[in-house]
């Protein structure tokens, strides 16, 4: 009889574990954001105000969600605050918009340097010569559920939401992409027919944009997205919520396949731009972000 009741309460006790999550969960998304973390949040993402009330509730509710679940970390002796937290994960949410996905469920872990940081690289050449090296990296992406972020970086991709640079966007796209089960370029998009249509539009672009970039030609999508296919989706997805507009007019079959993948149309919240003087690839910035999945280098 003992061991019959040792059962039940170690089967109650394994339910109760197995439950708790949730529970915790569900807890903390009862809880209102306070007011004062949703004046963050306008700040930090200056087109939150664009968005109607419906959208808003969503973001917020993804945005606890992830503030819930993934774990922030300060680097170099930065202490991570909340309007860091806030920014960050404002900024992450919006790529998960109108969309049945879970909250990066691969990611636990945003690691926050204050400014850009160095990383060690490795290289072998075609002859086997083994270079090692250190890079300057303002953010990065792992498939083992890391996230790193240039604090400054990211403050400054806030600071200008027009000119489709943002490292916060760029890194979480490429979270979204290996979700898939293989970074490139090619999140996970359900149907067969929607694999061959996004393979067709997005291979054509992307060799469009490395002749671009091979004779330094604008391009409304930042050259840096001619490194690889996993980085064209990542900086293509910065000049879709930055760069709407511009990106509907130049590249309207690629604009049509992320309004389907993300399922907002950015144009929105945004005021369609004056006609302007073209902009000279040698004008802009050196792009920021960048991947470490060891398959592209
Ligand atoms: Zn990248």
């Amino acid at each position: 009889m003992e061991g019959w009741i040792w059962s039940g309460v170690l089967a109650a006790l394994g339910v109760a574990v197995w439950l708790l999550p949730a529970w915790r969960l569900r807890r903390a998304l009862a809880r209102p954001l306070p007011a004062a973390s949703v004046a963050t949040i306008a700040r930090s993402l200056p087109i939150y105000q664009r968005m109607t009330p419906e959208l808003q509730q969503q973001l917020l509710r993804l945005l606890q969600q992830f503030l819930h679940q993934k774990k922030f970390i300060g680097c170099e002796g930065l202490e991570v605050t909340e309007e860091m937290r806030l920014t960050i994960a404002a900024q992450a949410c919006l790529l998960l918009l109108n969309r049945p996905s879970k909250v990066f469920p691969a990611l636990h872990t945003i690691l926050v340097y204050p400014g850009a940081f160095l990383v060690p690289r490795r290289e072998i050449d075609a002859a086997g010569v083994v270079t090692e090296t250190r890079q300057d990296l303002l953010g990065e992406s792992w498939g083992d559920g890391r996230v790193v972020l240039s604090w400054d970086h990211v403050r400054r991709g806030t600071a200008d939401w027009h000119d489709g640079q943002n490292v916060v966007l760029h890194e979480f796209a490429h979270q979204l992409d290996s979700e898939s089960g293989s970074t490139n370029g090619a999140p996970y998009l359900g149907s067969q027919a929607s694999y061959r249509s996004w393979s067709q539009v997005l291979s054509r672009d992307f060799a469009a944009l490395r002749a671009d970039a091979y004779l330094r030609q604008h391009s409304v999508i930042d050259h840096y997205g001619a490194t690889s296919p996993a980085e064209f989706f990542a900086v293509a997805t910065e000049t879709f919520f930055e760069k709407p507009w511009q990106m509907a007019e130049r590249h309207p079959e690629l604009f049509r396949e992320f309004t389907r993948y993300y399922r907002v149309d950015p144009r929105h919240w945004q005021d369609e731009p004056l006609p302007a003087e073209p902009i000279y690839q040698d004008e802009q910035a050196p792009h920021p972000g960048t991947v470490n999945y060891g398959i592209w280098r």
